[in-house]
């Protein structure tokens, strides 16, 4: 295909830098190369546009019952716990992490990152998603997998290591992580953030080391903020604060922090992670099934917090389905404060794209304006669950699911073109990933 797509007479969708949604109807996009080269709803602009930097060269892809909007970007997942799905449910959060998923995780070898995260990745692609922000081990395995898939990825590193029950700092993988990034990733699809787990996973005196690691290496922390009740208790019993203050004490909470779940906030919480502008990643689908909590979006929405949105890891959700989430997210908040108004289609839908984009570093990505990343969607709404089309913004949110989402292009390329995905080899990663779960059942 050529390298420059003019998108004809779609319906756009998309949040902006600046200023609320908009929705364009009989609207054109011009991608050429990696970015955007024109919005806007004058045909032949468009076609000049696509001329000029096409050189004469372009594919013009007909939107006759299609909305094009930005990819989502998912801002807290663990790519390869796909390999654990619907094996261990039904748990409270630390029976299933410590008494299932941690033992399970000890006996993962190289492989198993690699095609985990590749089924994830497939998953992700088929439901419109392009980006993610990834807490996991594995960082070398997880990022090959997603230069060869194309997939723009926030990945962690652990740069830590931990011999006979003592922690220490690992500059030199951090190093080795970093420099594989600057050598193989000429795309700019990979972008690194720091592993801190959570305030209960370390000793009180490994969280200074971590945060100078951050700050040395300039690396965003990626880290679960109050995800349940226990983990409240047990750091207001150990440090007589919350975990939000606590991890603020060691300077963790940055402009540039994802923070997951953060179920249980106190008004002081709230403000400390609004005031040091902390990403909150929602995960409702998790926090439901784990019976973590509800978190108070509205409350979090009011004092400023800059919110995204997240799956978790398939182990405790059990898909990555962004569509559920925001419907979730939504319904949740309206549920709980018995307010139909709050966290509106348009809000959910920031948090899903831009924001998502923002929270994982990709400034230029998560809108549809001129000069923006290309990752953008096909939604085809010529199907029974979205017809008649109505708001096209109620519609994404409240009607559309990953079956109604037909191209998903991320950086220029399709990486799945009319339902078929074109970077991944799903009955490989399928065969590879179904041996895996019998290994580690
Ligand atoms: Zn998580």
């Amino acid at each position: 295909m050529a390298k420059t797509v003019l998108f004809s007479n779609y319906t756009i969708v998309t949040p902006h830098q600046e200023g609320p949604v908009t929705i364009s109807e009989n609207a054109f996009c011009v991608v050429s190369g990696k970015k955007i080269t024109y919005v806007g709803t004058d045909k032949d602009e468009a076609e000049r546009n696509a001329s000029k930097n096409g050189e004469g060269d372009y594919y013009t892809y007909e939107g006759k019952n299609k909305i094009l909007c930005p990819t989502f970007a998912n801002a807290h997942g663990h790519t390869p716990m796909s390999i654990f799905r619907n094996i261990a449910d039904d748990f409270s959060l630390q029976n299933w992490l410590f008494g299932e998923i941690i033992p399970r995780e000890d006996r993962m070898i190289s492989d198993d990152f690699y095609y985990g995260n590749l089924l994830t990745l497939a998953e992700m692609i088929e439901g419109g998603t392009g980006c993610v922000a990834n807490m996991y081990d594995g960082a070398f395995e997880i990022c090959k997998g997603s230069l060869e898939s194309g997939f723009r990825i926030q990945q962690t590193v652990m740069g830590k290591k931990c011999q006979d029950g003592v922690w220490s700092v690992d500059k030199a993988g951090v190093e080795e992580f970093l420099d594989y990034l600057k050598t193989n990733d000429s795309e700019g699809l990979l972008k690194p953030s720091l592993l801190v787990h959570s305030i209960y996973l370390y000793p009180e005196d490994f969280y200074s080391p971590l945060n100078e690691l951050a700050l040395e290496y300039k690396i965003p922390v990626s880290v679960h903020i109050s995800e349940t009740l226990t983990e409240l208790e047990n750091c207001e019993k150990s440090y007589g604060c919350s975990p939000v203050k606590k991890l603020d004490s060691f300077g963790m909470l940055t402009d540039t922090t994802v923070a997951a779940h953060c179920v249980h906030l106190s008004e002081e919480d709230r403000a400390i992670l609004s005031q040091r502008k902390v990403w909150v990643a929602h995960n409702p689908s998790s926090n439901m099934k784990l019976a973590s909590g509800m978190a108070n979006m509205v409350a979090m929405q009011k004092d400023g917090i800059r919110l995204c949105l997240g799956t978790d890891g398939a182990a405790s959700n059990n898909n990555q389905d962004m569509f559920m989430e925001m419907r979730l997210a939504s319904f949740m908040a309206k549920g709980t404060t018995l307010d139909p108004t709050v966290l509106k289609a348009e809000d959910v839908f920031t948090m899903a794209t831009r924001n998502g984009y923002q929270a994982c570093g990709f400034y230029d990505a998560g809108v549809i304006e001129e000069g923006m990343l290309a990752d953008l969607q096909i939604i085809d709404y010529d199907c029974p669950q979205m017809w008649p089309l109505g708001n096209p913004l109620s519609a994404l949110i409240y009607s559309c699911g990953p079956k109604c989402v037909e191209s998903t292009m991320i950086n220029g390329q399709f990486v799945m073109f009319k339902h078929e995905l074109k970077t991944i080899d799903l009955e490989k990663v399928k065969a590879e990933t179904a041996k895996t779960m019998q290994r580690l059942k």
